[in-house]
């Protein structure tokens, strides 16, 4: 596999991000509205390819904002590693793990976005009346808001896909030894009541409440952030705090409105 340190210099503003989502979409309206008028006007007779080729189509976008986008914090956190443990990480396998969670990110935020806008479109058409333009229908459908918030979201994927990915490397490399840790950093924008439970709380733990995390709910600013020692050293220090109780977390995302999964009971 090519190590992409050739890619580094595509790095990807927000701007740059933005723009390229927002092209994405125009697209994406234009080929659901020609398979639309094909159809009749029955969004449930639209082909199964069509809405395979919009995911892909959105797959090899994302994943390649994701790599641009992610790779500066991606390099940051592969230095930081070098800082803690010289040598200790060879960077093509911290890469192979990057290109793997960009594509995973990737694949989850294309079937994500996908099943929205079929459910949209369907809900939409019931009270679509002829003669109405179709273009102002697909428009109720993918609004700008549903962009923006599908990009401010994946660029905040695309800044964990870094820690994460050292993290994995370290987590092969050294197994139970392994003194990397990842927590979740409380953001400074307005909280939700279930983020400020978490702040510097073990990812591995949030995770079993937000499985695709980060981010962990649209709009949250909270960044998954790598704290180096073994684990009792960085709870001793706390860098990382114990973790909170499962029923406390659960009433939190109740309230919150967020689903909440099955509670598992641990032995
Ligand atoms: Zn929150
Ligand atoms: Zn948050």
């Amino acid at each position: 596999m090519s190590s992409l340190a050739s890619r580094r210099t595509h790095d990807i503003t927000p701007e740059a991000f933005l723009r390229r989502v927002r092209r994405l979409y125009g697209e994406v309206r234009a080929d659901i509205r020609r398979a639309l008028e094909a159809a009749g006007n029955d969004p449930k007779s639209l082909p199964k390819e069509l809405w395979k080729e919009i995911e892909a189509k959105e797959r090899r976008v994302f994943a390649l904002l994701l790599i641009g986008f992610g790779m500066a914090s991606m390099n940051n956190w592969f230095d930081w590693h070098e800082e803690q443990d010289p040598g200790g990480m060879d960077r093509d396998g911290a890469d192979k793990q990057f290109t793997l969670l960009a594509d995973r990110r990737a694949t989850w935020a294309a079937r994500t976005v996908n099943r929205t806008t079929r459910k949209k479109l369907i809900h939409r058409m019931k009270t679509y009346e002829p003669g109405e333009s179709m273009r102002s229908v697909i428009q109720d459908v993918i609004p700008d808001s549903r962009i923006v918030t599908a990009t401010r979201t994946e660029m905040q994927a695309a800044q964990g896909l870094g820690p994460e990915a050292i993290r994995r490397e370290s987590r092969r490399i050294y197994k139970k030894r392994t003194r990397v840790h990842s927590v979740l950093m409380l953001g400074a924008c307005e909280h939700c009541l279930v983020c400020p439970l978490f702040h510097r709380v073990d990812m591995k733990f949030v995770r079993e409440f937000f499985p695709s995390a980060m981010p962990i709910h649209p709009n949250c600013c909270c960044r998954q952030v790598l704290v180096f020692g073994l684990k009792k050293e960085v709870l001793a220090e706390g860098l990382m705090i114990p973790n909170p109780d499962r029923r406390e977390i659960i009433r939190a995302m109740a309230k919150q409105g967020f689903k909440v999964p099955q509670y598992r009971r641990r032995s």
